[in-house]
């Protein structure tokens, strides 16, 4: 069973459909149950499409690596309540 901590760790592979069939599948079964983890895709789908279009433009490393950090600190911070051995 897939937690949101893993799904932080592959969303952006998930994203850039880099991806086995089973691991995707995974996520979006994830998906139909966690809110949650719903608006964390969308967010960085949002975040990567904004990097995508500024692109031309020169985007730092550093800010790619900065918004990850974020999301997935907040992901981590929220405990998730579908977590098993409370
Ligand atoms: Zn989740």
């Amino acid at each position: 069973m897939l937690m949101c901590r893993d799904l932080a760790g592959i969303a952006s592979d998930y994203i850039d459909g880099e991806l086995g069939f089973g691991k995707s599948l995974s996520i979006k079964v994830h998906l139909m149950m966690c809110k949650d983890c719903r608006s964390f895709i969308g967010n960085l789908r949002m975040s990567a499409r904004l990097m995508q279009g500024h692109a031309s433009a020169r985007v730092d490393g550093d800010v790619i690596d900065r918004i990850q950090d974020r999301v997935t600190a907040a992901l981590e911070e929220r405990k998730p309540p579908n977590n098993p051995g409370q």
